[in-house]
């Protein structure tokens, strides 16, 4: 379940990571977009801006140059003699005669003081009608044309004309000879097909941009404009979310801007404006200047770049999103594949095989299954490895994984959770012998050579076995159960497969408890060291003992060495338990020294892990000349342990203890390898044959001989023989017939307290 998720939340995280990096990206590219579409936006409003500021004035001098011109002529047609006469074939043909010379004139009109058509130019009025029922609106500049005199010429408001088109109405009265009497007027309907020109001129100056210019009046109302399609600019939809602004335009004189809108089609449009006013021509005239244009087409370029910009930034994000979701999942997948498995091997490594573990004790608790746990530790493969080097071992790691997984069903699983240490899970259990089976093929198939790298290899491996739920309800417990049956495995000679019990459960309690209670047991006093006397039965003036270390526990009573060495030598407290048993035998060497004047020899025994501390030998030989005592003093015994801790400084350290005058025994010879090739690779003084082979010796001849050749063989070496354990006086005699120089047994002395000792020693003084 946990590793479902573990990938779950990988996934997710690669998403988020993913996006992160398209966001930074997006960022600073976002910011430049945005960067020169302002910049684009500002300059094209300045010069909009510029451009309607200089225009306008333009526009307004234009107009006003043409009215001014149109009046002028009118005023001029006005004093022609033949408008004084009642010939009206004759004026007909002076207005006919006009209106062909002027593109302006729309209609030319000769109309009776009671406002009656007498003479027109052009099909839209008719002769004899009113002017009163046509020109509704300039009614009133048309009346004061009646009042008038020659030379006034009165304008309209901006009017539709009869043709249709937008224009104004000059009017002018024609006056009798004396010029006094007004006698008929002269109406000129002035097309503004001149201004629309002029507003193209504006329009074609810039010709790279897409533009409409307007001209409207005071209530919004087109006056000219380039665009013929557009009457009325507020109403139009066109404009319709800038009429707020026109209305600013209309109500303002003298507005000169520009603004950003939202045209039809989704264009984006910008509108310009500024507003002319002409007082002087009439009140009436107040009018203002638009610009719009395609704001897209007008950012050319510019807007190009942007837009691209845009697009190349989609890209890009998408790409950095792909290779970054692809990256990190790759990562992460590396990750979790280092995370969870072991890189020698391939197997599942510490960390999931405990949550395979936990699954599969969820599982038996749910199915009322058992499930079990197997510790599989090799035997020696320390040795191999340091002997033949990394490569080989980690061989023998993998042909060992394979091994394993050989042997096991598919819903069970093989882990590596250290050094040489693996571990086998069996799911959902239904027969305990299946567990029995799998020990013993897994004993049988690691005893089968490995062929590695040329060599040929024997191993063998120390299993320790916990069943769920019977040894533990939960994980941490079962792995402490199977670790206690693998070291049961392992302490009664490896190679075979231990069930965890309730007895182990005691005695990994007990375990604990003395190695808690061993701080404290040279501060309370609770240590004793014993001496037991080496005997040499040729010359009985040597004074030689070992020294043994004896613990009086408070509450558990006596604790046998050993018990507690090898739990001393696993919490590193046997330093310190070995320089205090090295004290107390200085003591007992340096007091009967000068008490009794007899000069002792004591061994004392040395665990291979006091060798890791480099200064063990200095520290010693400080504490022997604060005696006054000697290296001649001290034996130091070992056990083929030292040679397997594979230090190349070892040798070295042996050398400097012999040159220090401190003999060294090799102890327990006979168990273990017992090679006698140690004899002559380390600087050896004395060999210990073990109880175990001195047992034997009465009742079988081969051990007496095999005693017999380490001993002529120790000889050769000039190396002395001590046998120990020599509990009868026939191992006695048989030992002496085969020329042992030294003997320690229980048949001479048990080891004997400080006292006891001391009166030993002087009872076989002379
Ligand atoms: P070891 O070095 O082989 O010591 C000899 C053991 O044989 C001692 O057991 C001794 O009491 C016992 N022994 C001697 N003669 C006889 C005999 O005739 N019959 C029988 N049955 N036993 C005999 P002990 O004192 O119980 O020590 C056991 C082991 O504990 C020692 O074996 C040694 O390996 C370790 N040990 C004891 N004291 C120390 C110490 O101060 N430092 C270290 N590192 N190890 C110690
Ligand atoms: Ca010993
Ligand atoms: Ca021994």
């Amino acid at each position: 379940m946990k590793f479902l998720n573990f990938k779950k939340d990988n996934d997710k995280l690669s998403i988020y990571l993913s996006l992160i990096s398209v966001l930074v990206a997006f960022v600073p590219m976002t910011i430049l977009y945005l960067a020169v579409e302002r910049e684009a936006r500002e300059t094209l409003s300045d010069v909009l801006s510029q451009e309607l500021e200089s225009k306008s004035f333009l526009i307004k001098r234009d107009i006003e140059r043409f009215y001014l011109q149109r009046m002028t002529d009118v005023r001029n047609l006005s004093q022609a003699d033949v408008l004084e006469t009642n010939d009206l074939s004759a004026i007909e043909q002076y207005i006919k005669e006009i209106s062909k010379n002027s593109l302006f004139y729309v209609d030319v009109e000769i109309v009776s003081l009671d406002g009656i058509i007498l003479s027109n130019t052009s099909e839209y009025s008719d002769k004899g009608t009113s002017i009163f029922d046509s020109y509704g609106t300039s009614i009133s500049i048309i009346q004061g044309a009646f009042k008038g005199k020659q030379g006034d010429v009165l304008m309209s408001p901006l009017t539709k004309l009869d043709s249709g088109e937008l224009g104004v109405i000059l009017v002018t009265p024609i006056t009798d000879d004396s010029n006094i009497k007004v006698i008929k007027l002269l109406l000129v309907e002035i097309s503004l097909l001149p201004i629309i020109d002029l507003l193209n001129e504006i329009k074609s100056t810039e010709k790279t941009v897409n533009r409409e210019v307007f001209l409207i009046d005071s209530k919004g109302l087109v006056v000219a404009s380039t665009n013929p399609n557009l009457q009325q600019l507020k109403s139009h939809p066109y404009f319709s979310d800038t009429s707020a602004l026109l209305d600013k335009v209309l109500s303002e004189k003298n507005l000169i801007g520009s603004s950003l809108f939202q045209g039809l089609n989704n264009e984006k449009m910008i509108l310009g404006f500024s507003n002319l006013t002409y007082k002087d021509i009439s009140s009436n005239l107040k009018w203002s200047v638009v610009v719009t244009a395609s704001y897209d087409k007008i950012l050319g370029p510019a807007n190009t770049l942007a837009s691209n910009l845009f697009w190349v930034l989609i890209v890009v994000a998408i790409i950095i999103f792909l290779i970054m979701y692809l990256a990190s999942r790759k990562i992460m997948s590396v990750i979790w594949q280092k995370a969870n498995f072991d890189s020698i091997t391939g197997l599942p490594n510490r960390r999931l095989f405990v949550d395979r573990f936990l699954k599969s004790i969820q599982l038996s608790k749910r199915d009322s299954f058992s499930s079990a746990l197997l510790y599989i530790d090799l035997d020696r493969f320390k040795e191999i490895n340091d002997s033949l080097g990394h490569d080989v071992g980690d061989k023998l790691l993998v042909e060992t994984a394979n091994r394993l997984s050989l042997l096991v069903r598919e819903s069970d699983s093989v882990s590596r959770i250290g050094g040489d240490e693996f571990s086998i899970i069996l799911n959902e259990l239904k027969d305990p012998i299946k567990i029995d089976n799998l020990a013993v093929s897994i004993i049988s198939s690691l005893n089968n050579p490995f062929y590695i790298e040329g060599n040929t290899l024997f191993i063998s491996a120390s299993i320790g076995i916990a069943v769920y739920p019977d040894d533990g309800k939960d994980i941490s417990s079962l792995l402490k159960s199977a670790d206690q049956a693998l070291y049961k495995s392992k302490n009664d000679g490896r190679n075979r497969y231990t069930f965890f019990t309730k007895e182990m459960q005691k005695r990994a309690d007990k375990r604990h408890r003395i190695s808690n209670d061993l701080r404290t047991a040279i501060p309370n006093n609770e240590f004793e060291l014993y001496y037991q006397p080496i005997v040499n039965l040729k010359s009985v003036e040597t004074h030689k003992a070992e020294a043994l270390i004896r613990w009086n526990h408070p509450e558990l009573g006596f604790i046998s060495p050993i018990e507690f060495i090898s739990i001393a030598e696993e919490t590193n407290f046997i330093s310190e338990l070995g320089d205090w048993v090295f004290g107390e035998a200085l003591n007992m060497i340096s007091q009967v020294k000068a008490k009794y004047n007899i000069d002792l020899n004591i061994s004392v025994n040395l665990s291979p892990i006091q060798f890791k501390s480099k200064n063990l030998l200095a520290d010693w030989l400080e504490q022997l000349n604060k005696k006054g005592l000697s290296g001649e003093n001290i034996t130091i015994e070992i056990t083929e342990g030292v040679f397997m801790i594979n230090d190349p400084s070892i040798n070295n350290q042996l050398f400097q203890f012999k040159n220090a005058g401190i003999k060294i025994a090799l102890d327990d010879f006979g168990t273990g390898y017992s090679s006698l090739s140690y004899l002559r690779r380390f600087p050896i003084d004395i060999l210990k044959i073990d109880k175990a082979f001195v047992d034997e010796i009465e009742k079988n001849s081969d051990d007496l001989a095999l005693c017999k050749a380490i001993i002529v063989m120790s000889n050769i070496f000039g190396i002395k023989v001590v046998a120990e354990g020599v509990e009868t006086e026939g191992q006695s005699n048989l030992l002496s017939n085969i020329d042992v120089d030294y003997y320690q047994g229980y048949f001479f002395s048990k080891p004997l307290a400080h006292d006891r000792f001391i009166n030993y020693l002087l009872s076989k003084k002379h």
